[in-house]
């Protein structure tokens, strides 16, 4: 008998559906897989008649011949499995006719007949699901995570392959994923161990970065060594509001896809990826198959990019793609691949190779050309995504532990600022200086445009900013106050990189 299942394997970062045909004929017994297997579906068949022959199955007693379409894609993965030996039972018509109709199938066999999780389970299932015929997909039980969080309603689990047999001679229901729990609970910041609260002075620093995450503003830190930039940075974690259900899913996806085995946290990401890093372990790469970044890592979070002007310049030159469409392209022959890359872009930089051009007591050593070709690793368009450019210097003794920022306190306020942030955007209401502004701020606010020759880009990205400032002190508008401190926040400059100076 003809036995037609149905399974999925990965094509570059998608689901791809496979149509499994078996059938036997008269010929020495062995198992024949055609249709571009790879080696893991190639051995699958030694592990599939191990397992079926434990099974008390006698197989195959003929030739089976298991033919995987579309025969033009390549198929990978031990996925492939459950749906092969079913297959094979179907062929030797050892199942009952059309107990194969309308399933689709997901599972690694162990010899002994437990289903083993499969990898890149969600966009497996996700393929699956759009296939109109089929109305129950099988899925190991340790796949239950990605089963939720793909919300398909076809979805059931099973533990091992008498499970399956059971279910597909009886009918009996096998076991739904209990729904997806996003983790959306705010964690408590204990002050004794918090990062953001043993950095002592940066006072700009501290609200820069609060700006910088509540408002989702990509934030340069620029200032000499050893003054806390890094430690500001990393003290993100703490202050980021909780994960929301959509980026965790994506954040499942991307970790998925990266073959990595882990899982994500309920938190938001910071990821911190060193300056010797290549182009494709930051925006994403590989050979075999396209494998998300580091800036896919940190999706809904911060990208942290320390000593950002040692960075190899195609790392920087490609940032700029995320920054602007929040998303990577990998292309690589015969295919391409979109991950998403939504994330606050947070870097330090030194202002020049001896580190004390800006915001240091010690003179600078390094000569013109040695700071003007050092500002110049960073191109004009990258520096221009920065909505926040903060100069930091050595703190002061007086300045310490004088109230002091803490770590809860931001927290609260970059959590309330995202709120009302998200809300606008789903309202989809444009922001527009006439209507945030009371009428004399607006006129303060375009003659400051208008005199300092500030591109409307530009203007706008500091309306932004200081929207953001407003949501921190929740207020509804705009007020001067708020663009002043917004102003402060942004290094006009730039301009002058050429002569190796900052303006
Ligand atoms: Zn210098």
């Amino acid at each position: 008998m003809l036995s037609v299942v149905f399974s999925a394997t990965l094509e570059g970062a998608e689901g791809s559906v496979v149509r499994l045909q078996a059938v036997a004929e008269s010929a020495l017994p062995q198992v024949f897989v055609t249709g571009l297997p790879n080696t893991v579906i190639r051995e699958s068949k030694e592990r599939v008649r191990a397992c079926l022959i434990q099974h008390g199955f006698d197989i195959p007693s003929r030739r089976v011949v298991v033919n995987l379409s579309p025969a033009c894609t390549p198929k990978q993965g031990s996925q492939l499995d459950l749906a092969i030996a079913l297959g094979c039972l179907g062929a030797e018509d050892m199942l009952p006719e059309g107990a194969l109709d309308g399933v689709g199938f997901l599972g690694e066999l162990a010899l002994d007949g437990q289903l083993q999780s499969v990898p890149y389970a969600l966009p497996l299932i996700e393929s699956l699901e759009k296939v109109s015929q089929l109305h129950t997909i099988v899925v190991p039980h340790a796949n239950e995570q990605d089963a939720a969080l793909s919300g398909s309603r076809k979805v059931v689990l099973a533990r091992d392959l008498n499970a399956v047999l059971t279910f597909l001679k009886t009918h009996d229901s096998l076991p739904r994923p209990a729904p997806y729990q996003s983790p959306t609970a705010s964690k408590p910041i204990a002050s004794a161990s918090s990062l953001f609260d043993s950095i002592t002075g940066q006072s700009l620093g501290k609200f820069a970065l609060q700006v910088a995450l509540a408002g989702e503003h990509h934030l340069l830190f620029v200032g000499p060594p050893g003054i806390g930039k890094s430690l500001l940075a990393r003290s993100s974690a703490e202050l980021l509001p909780p994960l929301d259900s959509a980026d965790f899913k994506e954040l499942v996806r991307i970790h998925a896809l990266c073959g990595n085995g882990m899982v994500p946290s309920g938190d938001r990401p910071l990821r911190v990826p060193h300056h010797t890093s290549s182009a494709a372990s930051i925006l994403g790469g590989g050979n075999q198959r396209l494998i998300p970044g580091e800036a896919s890592l940190a999706h809904g979070g911060v990208l942290f990019l320390d000593e950002l002007a040692e960075f190899r310049r195609d790392v920087l030159e490609g940032m700029r793609e995320p920054l602007e469409a929040k998303e990577t392209l990998v292309r690589r022959v015969g295919q391409s691949h979109r991950f998403p890359a939504r994330f606050t872009l947070i870097a330090a930089m030194n202002p020049c190779p001896c580190g004390n051009a800006l915001g240091s007591s010690s003179p600078c050593t390094c000569s013109l050309g040695q700071r003007s070709r050092y500002l110049q690793r960073i191109s004009g368009p990258l520096f221009d995504r920065f909505d926040l450019v903060v100069v930091l210097t050595k703190p002061k003794l007086a300045a310490r532990n004088s109230h002091a920022l803490t770590a809860a306190v931001a927290k609260a306020a970059v959590e309330r600022a995202a709120e009302l942030r998200l809300e606008r955007q789903k309202s989809g209401v444009l922001l527009k200086p006439e209507k945030e502004l009371k009428e004399s701020d607006f006129i303060w606010f375009v003659d400051h445009v208008d005199r300092s020759e500030m591109s409307v880009r530009r203007a706008m990205k500091w309306l932004k900013v200081a929207r953001t400032v407003a949501d921190l002190n929740d207020e509804k508008q705009i007020l001067r106050e708020h663009l002043i401190q917004a102003q402060a926040l942004s290094l006009q400059s730039l301009t002058s990189r050429g002569q190796g100076h900052w303006a």
